[in-house]
């Protein structure tokens, strides 16, 4: 089954293929070029000017918990501030929840972001923090995600000693969860783990064949950049508070400075220093930080308007790294991107063109979305 979409009013590909029109056959996209160069297919779709860009790829999302924090933020905007020990109210939630109101937890976010363009989602462990409540929070994730992360070390339970939490996380912990996610990812912040007990979860993963990620720079400078930058990892995730020597150091690594601007605006923080990082040559993605927490929000496009309003990333920047950028922090060369091969994952915009998202902030753009071929709204 084969669809052509022509009308398109603005095409972004993130790659150099251009045109107005395109061919899905399947799950990929077969073709990409101008209406009158057109092979032929099954359907013929008009989107009448619309504008055509990848599904955003949210690269940081925690979908498998339970519990409600509305409490917790409601007194944060009242003016208490935020800590990473508010973790522990969801990781009580999410171990007396069962597998099916976990499965539908995630479920119900994954189609909520499906609905505003998101067609790639990662998601995380973290509100298991023993080795039964991580196994099934990584086999629900697996069930529902494009990409999973084992995030054991995202709190040190309270009242179990760090170090012999860590020992449990890299030893019987990860065994269990590693054949269940292609990541691994470490809290390394004050409160958390320091860079030692992050580096030991972090290398132990490494050993299992596990990609790296990197909480890092959320509520302080720290040793974060410094870990992902040293041991390759993917992306390092937050970069709120960055040092000259943490943007120089991303600048000159394949390291991803993946930002999470929902996060620092819930949580009261400044936002990052994206155009410092854009400007040194680092290499940025833009994710949600879906979570019940510091971050409540699917909406990509709420992101790259904020990046764009209050970041100074220029639109085209921005949408890179919602989508491609993402991508990219997941190593995936398959998604963010509109080129013949990749995954047929489309976000058409009620709207001309792209700077519309950040020029009409709050307005839900989205017209209709196709994931892996398959039109889904
Ligand atoms: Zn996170």
């Amino acid at each position: 089954m084969s669809v052509l979409i022509t009308g398109i009013g603005e095409l972004t590909t993130n790659s150099e293929v251009t045109g107005d029109a395109l061919v899905i056959d399947g799950a990929e996209i077969a073709w990409v070029g101008n209406v009158g160069d057109a092979p032929a297919a099954d359907e013929r779709v008009d989107v009448e000017g619309r504008a055509v860009l990848p599904g955003w790829v949210d690269s940081h999302t925690h979908l498998v918990f339970a519990g409600d924090r509305t409490a917790e933020f409601g007194a944060r905007m009242a003016g208490k501030p935020y800590t990473a020990g508010g973790i522990a109210v969801t990781v009580n939630a999410t171990r007396a929840a069962t597998d099916e109101e976990l499965a539908a937890v995630v479920r119900k976010h994954i189609a909520e972001a499906l609905r505003q363009g998101t067609t790639f989602i990662e998601t995380k462990t973290g509100y298991g923090l023993n080795v039964a409540d991580e196994v099934r929070s990584a086999r629900i994730a697996a069930e529902e995600a494009d990409e999973v992360t084992f995030l054991g070390a995202h709190l040190v339970p309270p009242g179990e000693d760090a170090d012999t939490y860590v020992d449990l996380v890299r030893g019987e912990m990860l065994d269990a969860v590693a054949p269940l996610v292609r990541w691994a990812d470490v809290f390394c912040e004050k409160g958390a783990f320091d860079y030692d007990q992050s580096k030991a979860v972090l290398q132990a993963a490494a050993a299992k064949g596990l990609g790296l990620r990197v909480h890092g720079n959320q509520l302080g400078e720290g040793p974060g950049v410094r870990l992902a930058v040293e041991l390759g990892a993917a992306s390092v995730d937050h970069c709120t508070y960055l040092s000259a020597a943490d943007i120089d150091a991303l600048a000159s690594s394949d390291t991803v400075a993946t930002l999470l601007p929902a996060c620092d605006l819930s949580t009261r923080q400044s936002l990052p220093p994206a155009r410092a990082l854009l400007d040194a040559g680092a290499t940025v993605a833009l994710a949600s930080n879906c979570n019940p927490g510091s971050s409540y929000t699917s909406s990509m496009a709420f992101c790259v308007t904020t990046a764009v309003l209050q970041m100074r990333m220029s639109v085209e920047e921005a949408v890179w790294a919602a989508t491609a950028g993402g991508a990219q922090a997941l190593r995936r060369t398959d998604v963010g991107v509109i080129r013949p091969g990749a995954r047929a994952d489309l976000h058409v915009l009620d709207a001309p063109s792209i700077t519309h998202l950040a020029y009409r902030p709050g307005v839900p753009l989205t017209h209709s979305v196709w994931r892996q071929g398959e039109r889904t709204n």
